[in-house]
């Protein structure tokens, strides 16, 4: 489980995050939903590693995490605009992370054969990201979060880019990936549908605090408040 204890996050004089608490349970399916610049992907980098925090702690089991470097989270995050290495094939974007840290050649190929096989991008091993689609670029993005195999996924609206009915292919394939490892998933998304349809709980975040966690039909029937009342069901 992943556990966020009275976060709190500035840059310089602006609080971001005012006091966000949080429990996540393993192998859960979360969205965060909000407002543009509520601090829906400051909380995903605060968790990632990516980002100090001003206050709080966060403890992934019963081990605090909080000062560990991101590296060493076992945690792989997903960005919005994928940031793949340009320069690298699709097979390196995969492999260079792991590299990095040491493993074995062997250990290496085969995860990055699994991933590819798992989102079918085995046939575009050798080409680079200028040569793939938006959809192909974002399977490549997902498939190197997986060959670390971590135990939290933190997918940044990943499908933000695709036209509509890719959106609605790669939904199910992430839903189908979800299944498929029993890792939690958080996920950042401006799409309710897409919120509603995979998550078995939802975080609604209203300008830096949690203005309500529920599962979806929850947040539908009894909203915390008026704030969530209005969003949820309110055109995008
Ligand atoms: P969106 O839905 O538009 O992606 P968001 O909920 O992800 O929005 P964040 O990117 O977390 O929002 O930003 C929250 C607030 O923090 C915004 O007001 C943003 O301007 C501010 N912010 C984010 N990063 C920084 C930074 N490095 N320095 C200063 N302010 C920042
Ligand atoms: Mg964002």
């Amino acid at each position: 489980e992943l556990r966020v204890t009275g976060l709190w996050k500035a840059f310089g004089a602006v609080e971001v995050l005012k006091g966000i608490d949080l429990h996540l349970p393993d192998g859960a399916f979360v969205s965060f939903l909000g407002p543009s610049g509520c601090g829906k992907s400051t909380l995903l980098r605060c968790i990632a590693g990516l980002e100090d925090l001003t206050e709080g702690a966060i403890h992934m089991g019963d081990r605090d995490i909080t000062q560990l470097p991101s590296a060493r989270r076992d945690i792989a995050m997903v960005f919005q605009n994928y940031a793949l290495y340009p320069h690298m094939t699709v097979r390196k974007n995969m492999a260079f992370g792991l590299a990095l840290n040491g493993m074995p050649r062997a250990e290496i190929d085969r995860r990055v054969a699994l991933a590819a096989e798992t989102l079918r991008i085995a046939d575009l091993l050798d080409r680079k990201p200028r040569q793939l689609s938006g959809g192909q670029r974002q399977r490549v993005a997902i498939g190197r979060a997986i060959t670390r195999q971590p135990q939290l996924f933190l997918l940044d609206e990943p499908l933000s880019n695709l036209d509509a009915s890719l959106r609605v292919t790669m939904r199910a394939e992430l839903a189908a990936l979800h299944d498929r490892l029993g890792v939690t998933m958080v996920y950042v998304t401006h799409d309710q549908v897409e919120a509603m349809t995979l998550s078995d709980l939802v975080v609604v975040l209203d300008k830096g605090r949690v203005a309500q966690v529920g599962r979806p039909l929850e947040l539908f029937h009894r909203p915390a408040n008026l704030f969530v009342a209005g969003f949820i069901g309110s055109p995008q």
